[in-house]
């Protein structure tokens, strides 16, 4: 248990919730598995996606990845790390502001990657629908 302190109230702290997420595939081995975390959404929602508090929580994630993405990827795990929707700095991800639509993509695989400089679209991913 670590990572919790007034600019972190979220619970589970990100590197439990990777630990939680490690422990599952160490005893039961899924073919697949979606961790889901909403610190960033709720820090976002109650002090912006441009505060400290938001940029801290979005660190927490990192590092948390940081360590758990090696030890998944030993265990023979594919590694996408992705978000629904960015934040901007009125608190809100709705709409079409580049803040809210912008995300990362990372894959971390032995797959064949796209050309450097390719811009990938989420909707190879999951295609939304209305
Ligand atoms: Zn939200």
């Amino acid at each position: 248990m670590e990572g919790y302190g007034a600019m972190n109230a979220c619970a589970p702290a990100e590197i439990d919730l990777c630990a939680q997420t490690t422990l599952m595939m160490e005893q039961n081995a899924p073919d697949y598995m979606l961790l889901h975390t909403c610190s960033a959404d709720t820090l976002g929602h109650t002090f912006g996606g441009d505060s400290k508090e938001y940029r801290r929580q979005i660190w927490h994630i990192d590092n948390a990845l940081s360590r758990s993405i090696p030890v998944w990827r030993d265990f023979g795990y594919d590694v996408i790390v992705t978000a629904d929707h960015g934040m901007t700095s009125d608190h809100w991800h709705g709409r079409t502001a580049r803040a809210a639509t912008e995300v990362p993509f990372y894959l971390f695989s032995d797959a064949e990657a796209p050309e450097e400089g390719d811009e990938l679209s989420q909707l190879g991913i999951a295609a939304w629908r209305q």
